[in-house]
Formats: C-alpha cells, structure tokens, sequence
C-alpha cells in the first residue's frame, strides 16, 4: 500500500492531492460566535465539516454576508469545497417580553396569553407575536413554551385573550418559543424576514436554503419560486430542504419530500409537537423515505448537546449519532455546539470519529438488494444504478461518475454500497452541494474533450489522488456527447493501467 493511499484512508489532507477525502457521512455545523474566526472555520473544515449552517434567526443580513465569505475562504485554503446552508426563521410563534424579563410560572396558577396586551407581561399574562393565536386554540388545547419546558392548558378564548392554567410551570422568559400539542398553528412558512433573508442568501450564493416550519409542499414551492426570482440575477438555484418539525407535515411527507431536494429531521421543535416519544421512529421513516425519493436528509439537533459546555459528550449522545449514522442519513448536524459552545472543534472531531466507527459496522453495505427489485424507466438512473450493481460484483475500489449537475452520484448514494462515489464535475455550483450526499467525494475536472482524453483524465486524477492504483478495477459512467447536461448514458468498467 502506497504512502498516498494510507494518507487518504486516514483522512489526512496531502496537499499535492486532488482530492480531500470527505468522511462517509457528512457532518453540518452551525456557526456563531464561537466559530465566526478564519482560523477556527478552517480547523472545523478540516475535522470534517462539510456544510456550514448560518441561522438566519439571528444576526444581520451583513453578519451572514461576512460570515459566508469567510467560509469561502477558509474553504479554499483546506483545499475542499463545503456547501453553505441558509436556515430561514421563520414564523417564530413567541409570546412578548415581560417587565422583568421573565416570570417564575406556579404549577396551577392561571396565567393569561393576550394578543391586544402592550404593556410588558407579568406574572399574570403576557402580550403575544403571534397576534393570531387567539384564533388558532381553543379549549382543552395544550401549550407548549419554551421547547416543551412549560406547559400550559387553554380554558376559554376571550377576544383576543387565551386564558390557561399552567399544568407544567418553570421560569418563562422573553420571547420563548410557542407549540401546540399536536400541531395546528396557522402561521405561514414564509414571513416577510424570510423574504429578505433569501435575497440576502442568493447574493452569497447559498447552495442550500432550509425552510422552517413548512406545512406543506405548496410551502415549498413558494420558497423555491421566492429563491429562483432572488437568484435569476446571478444564474444561482439553491436546492431546498423542508425542515420537518410540524405535526401536519408527517402525514404530507412524501408530497414534502417530492417538492424538495432534501429534508431535515428538525426534532427540536418536532419532539415538542409529536411528543419526544414519538421523534425516533420518525426519524427512520423520514430517513428511510428520503433515500427512496431521491431526496437527501440531515439528522439535527442536540446530537451532542452537552458539548456546549463539556469537553467530551455523554454515552447517550454517542449513541445517538451512531444510530443516525446507521438509520442511512446523509449528514449529522451540530447546532449551539458549534455556534456557541465552548468547545466547537473537539465537538466536530469528536462526531466525526463516531460517524467513522459507525460506518464501519454499517450493516446495510454487503447488501444490493434494495435496487434489484426496482424499476427504473430513466436511462441515466439505470446506468448510475447499473454501476453500482456492476461494481459490487466485481469488487471494484470505486465508482466514479462524471457528472455535471450531480443527479447521477446522488442517485448512486441512495443506496448504501461498500465503496466509495467519485463525483467528477467541470462545476464548483455541483461539487459544493455534493457536499451533503452521503458517501460521495467530489473533484473538479474539465469534462468538455473527447471521451477518451476525459477518461483518460478521470483516471490519472484518481490515482494522483491515491484512489486506484495500477490494477485496481473501477466503474466509471458518462454522457456522450461529453459535457453534456443530464445525458449519463455509458458505463464502463476498467482496470487502471
Ligand atoms: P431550529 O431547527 O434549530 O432552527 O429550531 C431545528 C429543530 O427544530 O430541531
Ligand atoms: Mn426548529
């Protein structure tokens, strides 16, 4: 085994290679002010982030602008494109502030949430956000504020006025956080700041735009018409992920799924709707059902929440990003960690050594059966899938797809194969977003020659960058004629020479 090739196995950044090896499942990691410096994004780049999340619930358009190109820079200098993900607000459904910024709530006290109230709240009631909760309750609904902390059970309607009686208490601070049990709030997925903010992310040319609390596919559709507008200017199309975290939305999953081009299990805010209890079977389902609809899916929030504020994470946590791992998603995501914990790279690196050993007792990898029963009309589809039958077959080191957009490999890691996808595309736009796909690596390489020479190409790039060697048997796909959008439709296999 040569130098090169332990240098890749290991993760290690050889410099002079063409390709940054990616770990198999890719990890997101908001930032914050904990990770907003060159240094520090550069050395989270390296442990193993692949995406990088900016929180649109806070900071300024200029704030995100500023932190994007930092990215990009910090990017350029590891030497490996990550994808920046815009994470819209949305309609944050909050009650108003209070006049000593918070309350202590008694368990059977009544507490009162009023729409038409000006004056800071007290231990009595509080003013609202979200003027139309008066209209979306009604008696015996539950409340649930601040992440399901406080629960409050409504009694009657009056006007403008939601009278309850708490049934959980805690300290109620400004601006928490509204649920109903159940789902049900009216709020659209799309508010007038998260208009602006998808101007604000198209000028950065964010790669992808989540969208918080959409209820439907209609949601969707209107936020990629909202980003299509926004980016006309500058040729940009975003693909969009529906953060799933609203009971109406289990039920619309798959017409959710089918208007987007990924999904976030956003189990924050799901676990307060559907019940904590409820979060780890749907996380399955929604992990399951995204990989057959050709859609990609990242698993979020508290996946190492006591990193926040400790240097290692509970057995808990590392159980609970291995299971996600094995549930097939494609990336694992770190939110206040990285944002604003005290320990950011050790959060990342820790991840990415669970992601690691969890992968490799993936159980799924031996099997090809999930795609030999299928049924594919599409000539592009059923060569990526050819490849990856063809290439298990012969045991082959990789599967490499030339590819412009990037359908072709996301189609290949749909399905969980025991070796690597090399992604070949002539566009930084396409290797970025392959950021997200589980078990693909990208490379950037000029597509636009004869078939020969761009095979020819492909393979001593390959081995320059340690993946073949002399012998070794790959499956490589492409479209003729060359360079050629949305046309894969050549496979071949080879022995590197
Ligand atoms: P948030 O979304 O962090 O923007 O609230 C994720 C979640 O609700 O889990
Ligand atoms: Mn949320």
């Amino acid at each position: 085994m040569t130098a090169s090739r332990i240098a890749v196995m290991r993760g290690y950044q050889n410099p002079d290679s063409p390709i940054m090896r990616q770990h198999v499942t890719k990890i997101v990691a908001t930032i914050g002010p904990a990770s907003s410096t060159p240094e520090m994004l550069e050395a989270m780049i390296q442990a193993g982030v692949s995406v990088v999340r900016l929180n649109f619930s806070h900071g300024t358009a200029q704030d995100h602008i500023e932190r994007a190109r930092m990215v990009r820079e910090a990017a350029q200098k590891v030497g490996r494109e990550v994808a920046i993900m815009a994470d819209l607000q949305g309609p944050k459904i909050r009650v108003g502030k209070f006049a000593e910024g918070k309350v202590q709530l008694e368990t059977g006290q009544p507490f009162v949430l009023d729409a038409a109230r000006s004056e800071p709240g007290d231990i009595g009631g509080v003013g609202l956000d979200y003027k139309e909760l008066p209209n979306d309750v009604k008696p015996g609904d539950m409340l649930l504020l601040n992440d399901g902390l406080i629960m409050l059970k409504v009694e009657a309607v009056r006007g403008d006025a939601v009278h309850t009686t708490v049934v959980e208490g805690g300290e109620l601070s400004n601006n928490k956080g509204i649920n109903k049990q159940g789902g049900g709030l009216s709020a659209p997925a799309l508010t007038g700041k998260d208009m602006e903010d998808i101007k604000t992310a198209m000028e950065f040319e964010a790669d992808y735009v989540a969208v918080s609390f959409p209820k439907s596919a209609t949601d969707m559709e209107m936020a990629r018409q909202l980003c299509h507008v926004a980016g006309a200017g500058r040729g940009h199309r975003p693909f969009l992920i529906a953060k799933i975290e609203r009971a109406e939305a289990i039920p619309r999953l798959e017409s959710i799924l089918l208007a987007s081009d990924g999904i976030m299990v956003a189990r924050g805010d799901l676990a307060v709707e559907v019940g904590n209890a409820a979060v780890p079977a749907l996380q399955k389902h929604m992990i399951r059902l995204a990989r057959q609809l050709d859609r990609v899916v990242i698993t979020a929030t508290q996946m190492m929440e006591s990193m926040i504020s400790n240097p290692i994470p509970t057995r808990a946590e590392v159980s609970d990003v291995a299971n996600a791992v094995l549930d097939g998603t494609d990336a694992v995501m770190l939110s206040a960690e990285t944002a604003a914990g005290k320990y950011p790279l050790q959060t990342v690196r820790e991840m990415a050594q669970i992601c690691e050993a969890a992968e490799r007792f993936d159980p799924a990898v031996a099997t090809d059966a999930d795609f030999t029963g299928q049924n594919f009309t599409r000539i592009d589809q059923s060569i990526a899938l050819g490849a990856l039958f063809t290439a298990q077959h012969l045991g082959a080191k990789a599967i490499v797809a030339l590819t412009e957009s990037g359908s072709t490999a996301l189609w290949m890691s749909r399905h969980r194969v025991n070796m690597p996808i090399y992604a070949l595309t002539p566009k930084v736009a396409s290797q970025r977003r392959m950021a997200l796909y589980r078990n693909v690596q990208t490379m950037l390489m000029d597509t636009h020659a004869d078939r020969d020479s761009v095979l020819h190409q492909a393979e001593a790039q390959l081995k320059a960058g340690g993946v073949l060697q002399s012998g070794d048997i790959y499956a490589i796909t492409c479209g003729e004629p060359m360079g050629a959008p949305g046309g894969t439709n050549m496979l071949k296999i080879c022995r590197a020479a």
